[in-house]
């Protein structure tokens, strides 16, 4: 039977032709035409002022929390349920990560928890919009404001998300992307930083040059020690050919969804990823996720077992990162506890077939009898 993978890259024509185009001649005076067209159609897509694409959203988000001086010492606000990718560039810089509780519906950053974490320390709060669903950004950039603390979004899993009308990654000072092979779009490897301060947008932009200010015309001149964190040529041809079709993609990502949704809303002691009656939000739904109830004797790897017998992919929900042997537990993160176990993640890949969908939720009906 043929596999049905949880993520997979949809890969047209163009972007075998960009990437063939850029191998072949993307060279010497070339060699950032599609790194430039891949960052003016992704601002465009976004609405922001600056983009600079990167290898990796792990090093965006590395040079933006160093470029707004966060380092030994700080304390940055994050969720607890995330992967660690959103957290290690907070104890790269030498700065804590402070894990705070989840909300049971979003499966964000609980906003109430927030001001209680707050101590003179703090420099930051990153929100991240987990599986694409969106963190309450009106309440943690009040907050935010009342505090002067930065705000950040990872909006790795959230292409397609909209809040209130601001595409997800445009709200706070800066937002950070992946198109890591599993993601929404993807490059193979690669991210994005985007932000709408020019300042900030300058910063990075030396950082990601090894110190070196492209306002100073003195050769191999590094005026800080910097980071590497650059886009090749080839990886962004195949990164500009994915955004002429982004509509494309996020808009299937939506149905399958959707039609998960449909197959899952009668059945009982499951509930998905939030599916707002109000216009003002809009998901991307990197990751249709299924949460079992409490009440089940949910053993998911009995579940993921069943999934492996007919060749079928599926994921586990994100640890809370406070489990994790290098950083201490957090027994007040009670949402994110009781959670994480009572999760997975469903096969989500472009060309999915609507009978593959149904598979996976027999398999899930099966298991619940
Ligand atoms: C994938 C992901 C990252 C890491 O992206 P890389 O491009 O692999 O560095 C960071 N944050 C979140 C929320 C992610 O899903």
């Amino acid at each position: 039977m043929s596999k049905i993978y949880y993520t997979k890259p949809y890969i047209t024509q163009l972007e075998v032709d960009y990437a063939t185009d850029a191998a072949l001649n993307g060279w010497g005076d070339k060699c950032y035409d599609y790194i430039y067209k891949f960052e003016d159609s992704f601002k465009k897509h976004l609405n922001v002022s600056y983009a600079m694409a990167t290898s990796s959203c792990t090093g965006a988000m590395h040079m933006g929390l160093s470029a707004l001086g966060i380092s030994h010492g700080d304390e940055v606000i994050i969720a607890d349920i995330n992967w660690i990718a959103s957290a290690a560039p907070i104890v790269y810089l030498g700065a804590t990560p402070i894990f705070i509780d989840i909300l049971n519906d979003t499966w964000c950053i609980d906003p109430s928890k927030i001001e209680q974490a707050i101590t003179p320390k703090t420099k930051a709060i990153i929100a991240v919009h987990l599986y694409g669903n969106l963190c309450d950004m009106d309440a943690i950039m009040a907050i935010a404001k009342k505090h002067n603390l930065y705000v950040i979004e990872d909006a790795a899993e959230a292409i397609g998300s909209i809040y209130k009308g601001k595409k997800a990654g445009s709200i706070g000072d800066f937002g950070v992307f992946s198109f890591h092979g599993t993601k929404t779009m993807t490059t193979g490897e690669g991210g994005m930083f985007v932000t709408n301060n020019l300042e900030l947008y300058k910063k990075v932009n030396i950082l990601n040059s090894h110190g070196r200010n492209p306002e100073n015309p003195k050769q191999f001149w590094a005026e800080t020690i910097g980071f590497k964190y650059k886009i090749s040529n080839i990886q962004a041809a195949i990164g500009y050919a994915q955004m002429t079709h982004i509509d494309e993609l996020i808009n299937r990502k939506r149905e399958i969804y959707f039609k998960y949704f449909s197959l899952f809303k009668n059945v009982e002691k499951v509930s998905m990823n939030p599916n707002p009656t109000s216009n003002e939000l809009v998901y991307g739904y990197w990751m249709p996720t299924l949460i079992f109830d409490a009440e089940l004797e949910f053993d998911r790897d009995l579940l993921i077992d069943k999934f492996k017998e007919i060749n079928v992919d599926a994921r586990v929900f994100f640890y809370p990162l406070s489990m994790l042997p290098m950083f201490d537990e957090v027994r007040n993160n009670k949402v994110s506890l009781n959670i994480y176990a009572r999760g997975i993640n469903l096969p989500s890949y472009h060309e999915i077939s609507d009978g593959q969908i149904k598979k996976v939720a027999d398999i899930v009906v099966e298991y619940l009898s």
